[in-house]
């Protein structure tokens, strides 16, 4: 008998290769909840109807990647392709749309009916992060800090680049649609026959064709800033601030176009070109009119998701899991192994940001990145009155709040809230972190 092989595009993760997801994933989630993304887990399959219109019945995702079938219960059903529809689901199955701002991250395995290549794979996993509720470009700004800030800590953020774009409100980007079919209908006869049907159904997709003739076309083809109007070019500005004084590098891409059909306003990727053609470790974008697509209220979005094979393979050795600590007596060993095994610590409470004010709301995005490099766990409030964003750090079990108002800016000072004795007081900028570090204890 032949020695049975796995399935084509699944690989089983050996120890090695299994330790190194686990470096990802572990620091992926730790680094999540310094920014208040508590995980979620959703199941690996689905309804075909969760994925299928919200993805996109013309993506490449949902025309010949799902694997569909129907159970014996005759469902139709499908392995997940990717996640962010998953959690939305879930948003709207558990009835979560009234706690607004929503931050979840996930990690997990997922499916793609593809060619296999190295960085490639029919079974594959994600890391990932959602955003929803928050439509200010604050929330863009995060996500994309938080995705940086796990490359550095894999140690990888030098060999990355972060690429960005921006897709507009569905006005901006029904223009450039309009635009782009006049282009390419008058080159119809170059385009590869699977870009032939993108031009009917969703003519953005061309210009992320992988056909190097579409390619070659595509770059010629009309620039999305033309086409944007004056909300969505100002979006794009403000992102761009924030990453700007985030010390956030990025490329102008005017060709990234994510792959599934939900994305507004803000797409970005961290690209590498040491993986080959494989070179997309993070992509990820802003998703307004998702949660209402699929039935919900309107609420806008913003998250990411990374390859955990693609980060894996661009990280280098990690140490030995296993390091002897110290010597211990033959009988008390069982006991001391229950130790070390013991509960998972409980998250870190977090420190509420409150900025009230335009001016405040940059200085809370570098102050949030600031605490964060010290270890603690921030959540900032984006949006409300002062009331509701108070309830939300009360509802997340915050330790502390930081009011950011204009005046106390003005004195080079906030306000600082201590939960847990009550006390409020005026506190310089300079000292906060050391302050919060001696509440967080
Ligand atoms: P690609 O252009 O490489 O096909 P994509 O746009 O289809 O990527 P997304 O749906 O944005 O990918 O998924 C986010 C990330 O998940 C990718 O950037 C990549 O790191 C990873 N990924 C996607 N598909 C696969 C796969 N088949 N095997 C391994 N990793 C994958
Ligand atoms: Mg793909």
């Amino acid at each position: 008998m032949p020695a049975l092989q796995p399935a084509r595009g699944t690989q089983d993760l050996l120890p090695e290769v299994a330790r190194r997801h686990r470096r990802v994933s572990d620091a992926a989630r730790g680094l999540a909840e310094l920014y208040g993304f508590a995980e979620i887990a959703t199941p690996v399959f689905e309804f075909t109807e969760v994925f299928a219109r919200p993805i996109g019945e013309h993506t490449d995702i949902v025309a010949k990647e799902m694997y569909t079938f129907t159970d014996r219960g005759g469902e139709e059903v499908t392995l997940r392709p990717e996640n962010t529809a998953g959690v939305v689901r879930a948003v709207l199955s558990n009835g979560l749309t009234q706690s607004t701002p929503l931050k979840f991250f996930y990690a997990g395995p997922m499916f793609r009916y593809e060619r296999p290549q190295k960085g490639r794979f029919r079974q594959f996993h994600q890391i990932g992060v959602e955003l929803l509720g928050v439509a200010q470009p604050q929330a863009d700004i995060e996500v994309i800090a938080l995705g940086q800030r796990i490359l550095r800590a894999l140690g990888i953020a030098d060999r990355v680049v972060l690429e960005l774009n921006t897709l507009g409100d569905p006005e901006s980007r029904a223009a450039y649609r309009a635009a782009l079919v006049g282009y390419f209908s008058a080159r119809v006869s170059e385009l590869s026959e699977d870009s032939r049907r993108r031009l009917e159904r969703n003519p953005l997709r061309i210009l992320d064709s992988k056909d190097p003739g579409d390619q070659r076309l595509a770059a010629e083809a009309p620039d999305f800033a033309e086409y944007l109007n004056d909300a969505s070019r100002e979006f794009f500005v403000r992102v761009r601030d924030g990453l700007d004084q985030l010390g956030i590098a990025y490329r102008l891409n005017p060709r990234l176009v994510r792959g599934l059909d939900y994305y507004t306003h803000t797409a970005f990727e961290f690209v590498t070109t040491d993986l080959g053609a494989q070179g997309t470790v993070i992509g990820g974008g802003r998703y307004d009119g998702l949660v209402e697509l699929m039935g919900g209220p309107a609420m806008p979005g913003v998250g990411w998701a990374a390859g955990i094979e693609r980060l894996a393979l661009l990280i280098g050795e990690p140490p030995m899991a296993l390091r002897p600590v110290a010597l211990v007596p033959l009988g008390e060993a069982a006991e001391r192994l229950a130790m070390l095994i013991d509960e998972p610590p409980a998250p870190p409470r977090p420190i509420a940001l409150v900025p009230l004010g335009g001016e405040a709301e940059l200085v809370a995005l570098r102050l949030g990145e600031e605490l964060r490099d010290a270890g603690l766990a921030v959540d900032l409030g984006y949006s409300g009155n002062l009331a509701r964003r108070m309830r939300r750090a009360d509802r997340i079990g915050a330790r502390a709040a930081v009011l950011i108002g204009d005046n106390e800016l003005a004195q080079g000072a906030v306000t600082l809230r201590d939960f847990d004795s009550g006390a409020q007081e005026l506190v310089p900028l300079g000292e906060l972190p050391a302050r919060l570090k001696k509440l967080a204890g």
